[in-house]
């Protein structure tokens, strides 16, 4: 037997059960109680997911295993991960290279059964996270401040990790709040009662908030009553390929920032030789960012309906979602849907009688901007760190272990029911140009009513802002795009927001940020921690970007501390934008410098142009 330990450390009774728990694939749903399981083998030795796919090693179970002993124990110890090793035969450094590669896995006993990550950053920022987060500090509840959690419609927003699992989010909080819910297991998320509230339409008849405005779907029943379903059995009708031909026409392209046409990857995939894979990406960390957490919380039907319909389109029986850890709500609105589709027949072999074989498999991240990149999130699942691929290969031909894959955004998959509900010609009628349909765009910051606008593409940034109520003061900017994006003047609010002006005019709408920032907004504090943002989020692979964050978090501290650029700071920021953007290996590298430059150039920090 190879020894795979690297100490003698054992694992506990607790984390023991925890890890065969998921060895057993008892905590992961894939053989729950009523599934037709068409896509799990498991021989009391290996297990294969896939169906005729035969994943002939366990490596794949290593976030689920970490997951579930830190859910169990409130920490990873060096016992649990030799338990995860020997059970998994996959040795106990990589399981520690996994581990340590995670925000939300605790190497060392947090000395408490709940911890507190308190967002510091741009919208939560502008809303008090960093005094919240010092105070809590204070209180002695354990406390940490965090990057974005998605909660910018609720800013400050904490996301509170419990021991047992039962981990919340805390909206608009207060220490109290926050106090209450890191003291009290029993406590439970405050739920919105007005819906509507919370999301804008430009127009009703706009399809992808329609049922988030109308309060909601969280059960199948409520689902079918307001619409749902019927697209799959339409999809099925018009045939798999008229299903991607439809997409074609459409024009859909990714609504999770890089805008690329959907028909593209989906005609790539169905032309490959199975088994294929359909990966949903729902780790939605762009800071800014939260309209993916909004329909997955409220409308998690819409999510497993279109992924139906998609691998009914690809040939694919195996979907993944791929959800942030930080989305408690959203991943058991997700898990209980799944799992009653699962229960009348939507999801397994035969799906709803139709004839093909299709399941979902829900996989948490654990704290790791970079997993939104594609094929770093395809190591997250495979169970090495999540550190992005060099491509090609694409992950049309050598995507999840090593097999033909399409991955989209929620909010782009979701589109796929409208297409086919009210068919191409309709879909391609809306918006502008070659960005066809509508978009979600998260209002935040400096805005009256901050939440998720759907607008039709052509929508001006002055009307979105309106949408959601108008900014507050006088406003000084806005951050287009998230961190990844950039800053515009106030005198940019006539741009129409579509993929063909963003390029134009040198922004980029990327995954639907608008964040307003009037002239109150401490900007040199704003702009570093997107510095800093960058520094702690580049997985480390290549030295343009692990070195190029950290120097330029340096330079916007140098900057911040005087009241001017000077020219050697100014071409140093020029030289490091320049490195990332040529030689880095993805797109966190790439985009790392946008906003930061675009704030020197509107005089958002350093010298007033
Ligand atoms: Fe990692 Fe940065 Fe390189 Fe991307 S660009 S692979 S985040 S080091």
């Amino acid at each position: 037997m190879v020894e795979l330990a690297l100490s003698e450390a054992e694992p506990s009774a607790a984390e023991r059960r925890a890890i065969d728990d998921v060895v057993l694939v008892r905590s992961m749903g894939l053989l729950a109680e009523g599934s037709t399981g068409p896509a799990v083998e498991f021989d009391g030795d290996r297990i294969a997911i896939g169906g005729r796919s035969r994943i002939a090693e366990r490596r794949h179970l290593v976030l689920p295993a970490l997951h579930a002993v830190r859910d169990a124990v409130g920490w990873i110890s060096p016992g649990a991960m030799n338990g995860i090793s020997t059970e998994l035969q996959v040795p106990a450094a990589e399981i520690y290279g996994v581990a340590t590669f995670y925000e939300l896995f605790a190497l060392e006993d947090p000395g408490a059964t709940s911890v507190a990550h308190v967002c510091d950053d741009t919208a939560c920022r502008l809303a008090g996270g960093v005094e919240l987060a010092a105070r809590l500090q204070d209180s002695g509840v354990v406390a940490h401040p965090s990057p974005c959690l998605g909660l910018c419609d609720h800013a400050p927003g904490v996301f509170i990790q419990r021991q047992g699992g039962q981990h919340i989010s805390v909206r608009n909080a207060t220490a109290a709040a926050v106090t209450e819910a890191a003291t009290n297991p029993g406590s439970v998320a405050d739920e919105p009662h007005d819906l509507a509230a919370l999301v804008v339409q430009q127009h009703p008849s706009l399809p992808l908030l329609e049922r988030v405005s109308a309060g909601g779907a969280d059960n199948l029943h409520r689902y079918r009553q307001l619409g749902g379903y019927n697209a799959l059995g339409a999809a099925v009708t018009m045939g798999a390929a008229a299903v991607r031909a439809a997409v074609r026409q459409a024009g859909l392209t990714g609504r999770g920032g890089a805008a690329f046409p959907t028909a593209v990857k989906w005609d790539a995939v169905a032309a490959e030789p199975g088994p294929r894979h359909l990966v949903v990406n729902a780790d939605e960390s762009e800071p800014g960012t939260f309209k993916d957490r909004v329909l997955m919380e409220h409308d998690p039907f819409a999510v497993v309906e279109a992924m139906t319909i998609g691998g009914f389109s690809l040939g694919a029986e195996q979907g993944w979602i791929y959800i942030r850890g930080e989305y408690p709500e959203a991943t058991r609105a997700l898990r209980s849907a799944i799992a009653e589709a699962r229960s009348v027949g939507l999801l397994g072999a035969d799906v709803g009688g139709h004839g093909f074989t299709f399941d979902i498999e829900l996989r948490s991240g654990a704290g790791a901007y970079i997993c939104g990149e594609e094929t770093a999130l395809l190591n997250s699942i495979e169970g090495y760190r999540g550190e992005p691929r060099n491509k090609p290969p694409f992950p049309t031909t050598h995507g999840l272990f090593g097999q033909p894959t399409v991955i989209n955004n929620v909010e782009t998959i979701v589109n796929v029911n409208h297409i086919v509900n009210q068919g191409a010609t309709s879909f391609a009628a809306m918006g502008a140009g070659s960005s066809t349909g509508s978009k979600l765009f998260c209002a935040s910051g400096h805005v009256h009513q901050p939440g998720v606008v759907e607008a039709v593409y052509g929508t001006t940034l002055a009307e979105v802002l309106e949408l959601a109520g108008g900014v507050v003061g006088n406003l000084r900017a806005v951050l287009l795009g998230g961190a990844a994006g950039s800053f515009v003047g106030a005198d940019q609010l006539h741009q129409p927001l579509t993929i063909e002006a963003g390029r134009a005019g040198g922004f980029s709408i990327g995954s639907g940020v608008v964040m307003a920032l009037n002239d109150t907004t401490n900007f040199p504090g704003f702009v570093s921690r997107i510095a800093e943002f960058f520094r702690d989020e580049s997985c480390g692979q290549c030295v343009p970007c692990r070195v190029g964050t950290v120097r330029q978090s340096e330079v916007l501290h140098r900057i911040g501390a005087k009241p001017q650029t000077s020219t050697v700071e100014r071409s140093l920021l020029n030289d490091i934008a320049m490195a990332m953007a040529d030689a880095s290996i993805c797109g966190l590298g790439h985009t790392a410098s946008g906003a930061i430059l675009s704030a020197l150039d509107l005089g958002l920090i350093g010298d007033t142009p």
